[in-house]
């Protein structure tokens, strides 16, 4: 019989599981604090245990995380990871090291559901949700391989799929990363979720013991031109995503970014602009331009560098707070957009790869 992997179970679940241990009150506490705070893989090495214990760990579990099965490194410093998940399939996560910071983008589905049409991870269609264990063991690979401290860096969940999708997963990674001392202890604040704009859900997030900060990818300004870009907008129209990114807002300390893909002749019109500053100015809300990034597969173009430009004045100027996505790592095909590989034909991926024009240039 397989051994039950312990990585990603709760302080609870821990100690529901440990219960045939006859183990103290207080060891899910200890092992957990091991795991996640302290990042120790091996039973053996939890030295806070009784010996007997630590041997009975061993012989009934194992502490299973992604492993890499592909690394993929840009010359911009971006690092792409092919993971492999302990129950099967695989996904992306990358490291984008920025100016001295660090982000780690991390996924949270394989594949996606929402079939958003200019979104590579979109046509693997959804393979499976991930775990807690999948998603907090994505940062802890990337933190161990980059010798990255606890709250030197910020956690994006912008990778594959739409985080708000696997909500109970996602939750659980989140009260993971930010628990002290039995979880990673990062700030709230560095963790930032993404979604392609699923209104309930975002409302219950806004209820959360621990909220994280939260990215709408709103990518046009009309529920017609939404909703060819992004099927999920026929079901959460413009409207009802802004009465949910308001009830967010309403928790005290939240804070909530609008992303904007930038698509030459579908999205970035004069009138999309100002359309585009009422809305955010509503929200409140800043918004961060990203510029599109191709792949021969999708049928869209960049707008030019110039439109981008000015639609950050334009916006700035209607008094939006408003910041350009430096686009990273395309050479490998790690940029927003492009997550896609891990799961079939990754030989092609790399094959691929060489062959990526970085259209659209690269902002500052
Ligand atoms: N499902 C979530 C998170 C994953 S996508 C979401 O929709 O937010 C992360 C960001 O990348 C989103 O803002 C999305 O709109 C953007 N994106 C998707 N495809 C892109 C592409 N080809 N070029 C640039 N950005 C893209």
């Amino acid at each position: 019989m397989p051994q039950l992997n312990l990585y990603g179970l709760s302080v609870e679940e821990l100690s529901e599981v440990l219960r045939p241990l006859d183990a103290r009150s207080f060891t899910a506490r200890q092992i957990a604090a091991q795991l996640y705070g302290r990042g120790v893989r091996d039973f053996a090495r939890m030295t806070d245990l009784p010996v007997s214990i630590r041997q009975s760990l061993a012989e009934r579990f194992s502490i299973l995380l992604p492993e890499p099965a592909r690394i993929l490194e840009s010359g911009d410093g971006t690092v792409r990871y092919v993971l492999s998940l302990p129950a099967g399939g695989s996904v992306e996560a990358v490291m984008i090291p920025d100016r001295g910071r660090v982000t780690l983008c991390l996924s949270s589905q394989a594949g996606c559901a929402l079939g958003c049409t200019f979104c590579m991870t979109a046509t693997l269609g959804l393979e499976r949700n991930l775990s807690p264990g999948d998603i907090a063991g994505q940062a802890a690979l990337l933190m161990e391989r980059h010798h990255l401290e606890v709250n030197t860096f910020n956690i994006v969940l912008m990778g594959m799929g739409e985080p708000l999708h696997n909500y109970d997963s996602v939750v659980a990674a989140l009260r993971l990363l930010t628990d002290t001392p039995a979880g990673f202890g990062l700030s709230p604040r560095r963790v930032t979720i993404s979604t392609a704009g699923l209104a309930p859900q975002i409302e219950a997030l806004g209820r959360e013991p621990v909220v994280p900060r939260l990215a709408v990818s709103l990518n046009a300004t009309t529920d017609e031109s939404r909703s060819r870009l992004m099927p999920i907008n026929r079901r959460y129209p413009i409207a009802r995503l802004m009465e949910a990114c308001r009830a967010f807002l309403s928790r005290r300390g939240s804070r909530l970014t609008l992303e904007y893909v930038m698509l030459s002749g579908v999205n970035d019109a004069p009138s999309d602009l100002q359309r585009l500053a009422r809305l955010a100015l509503s929200l409140p809300a800043r918004v961060n331009l990203i510029p599109f990034n191709t792949t021969p597969e999708l049928a869209f173009q960049p707008s030019p560098a110039e439109i981008v430009h000015d639609f950050r004045e334009g916006l700035v100027e209607r008094g939006v707070m408003a910041s350009i996505r430096r686009s990273r790592g395309r050479d490998i095909r790690a940029a927003c957009g492009q997550l896609a590989f891990g799961m079939s034909g990754e030989g092609d991926a790399t094959r691929r790869a060489g062959s990526v024009h970085p259209e659209g240039g690269v902002f500052s």
